[in-house]
């Protein structure tokens, strides 16, 4: 893992941080608060609000803005915009935050049909398209995967407290890249579709390492070649329907050019961008 880092001799207070939740379920908060992981967090940093454990009373400003879920509701756009407002820096906290997550999938299927499945009662939900936060703000810091590594927390963590530069994009191959270096047997050569060679890593290949496919949960890697995955795979016999809907299972709208060419092109997230 490559670290870009920038010390600086500056003495560091503690930075003053707000961990927030937007349309989720609550797990990339829960593994911050793993306990074994959140108290060497609340020694680094002075966590000044975290709605999931305590009263959200404080009114001042943040260093950084920790926040998980995806936008879903006219109301996560406001609360998303308070928090910009109110943060000198924001860090979207997990796949639904940094690529749109397991939500995002409603983009790719019928809306309506999808709302009733879901909600027995909706029509007083103002929803919108599903997205990942950086197409209504802007993102300062990625911290991927569903739920992300504590692993990565952590490291996040360490650079805010001392100062110095936190590089997200630290792994910049894809999953393949470690699952290999693992020693482990390719799923794909096994029939099982594995997201793996356009995933970006930095999960020590979790999944494929426990027999498990790789979904895609940390989003595209920066030179994923998806079109010619797609063709690849399809050639070797796989379905394009079921290749379709493993891609759009996590992290669809990053690859959405790919998935449909013709569509129209849409602003693409700041995750593809740097
Ligand atoms: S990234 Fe995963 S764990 Fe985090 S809110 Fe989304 S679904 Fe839940
Ligand atoms: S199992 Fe998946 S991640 Fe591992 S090498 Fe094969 S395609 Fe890549
Ligand atoms: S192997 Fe794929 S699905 Fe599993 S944690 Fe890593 S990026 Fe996510």
């Amino acid at each position: 893992m490559q670290e870009k880092i920038k010390m600086t001799n500056q003495k560091h207070k503690k930075p003053a941080i707000g961990i927030y939740g937007i349309s989720g379920c609550a797990g990339c908060m829960l593994t911050v608060l793993y306990e074994e992981c959140f108290k060497d967090i609340a020694k680094l940093v002075d966590i000044k609000a975290f709605p999931l454990i305590k009263e959200d009373s404080y009114k001042g400003e943040f260093d950084y803005v920790l926040i998980e879920g995806t936008v879903c509701f006219d109301e996560d756009i406001i609360t998303l915009n308070e928090l910009r407002k109110r943060a000198k820096k924001v860090v979207a906290l997990g796949s639904c935050a940094c690529v749109g997550g397991v939500p995002s999938m409603k983009n790719f299927l019928n809306k309506e049909k999808t709302m009733r499945f879901v909600y027995p009662v909706y029509n007083h939900l103002k929803s919108t398209n599903p997205e990942p936060i950086d197409m209504h703000i802007k993102v300062d810091y990625y911290l991927p995967q569903c739920p992300p590594s504590k692993k990565e927390i952590m490291e996040f963590v360490k650079c805010i407290a001392t100062g110095r530069e936190f590089s997200y994009h630290q792994c910049k191959d894809p999953v393949c890249f470690e699952c290999r270096k693992r020693g482990n047997l390719c799923l794909l050569n096994e029939g099982k579709l594995c997201l793996g060679p356009i995933t970006l890593g930095g999960c020590e290949a979790l999944c494929p390492s426990n027999d498990v496919v790789c979904y895609g949960c940390r989003g595209p890697c920066k030179d994923a070649n998806t079109g010619a995955f797609i063709e690849l795979l399809k050639e070797k016999g796989y379905a394009e329907k079921a290749l379709h809907s493993k891609i759009e299972t996590f992290a669809g709208l990053q690859f959405k050019e790919a998935l449909e060419p013709e569509s129209e092109k849409r602003k693409i997230s700041g995750w593809l961008e740097e």
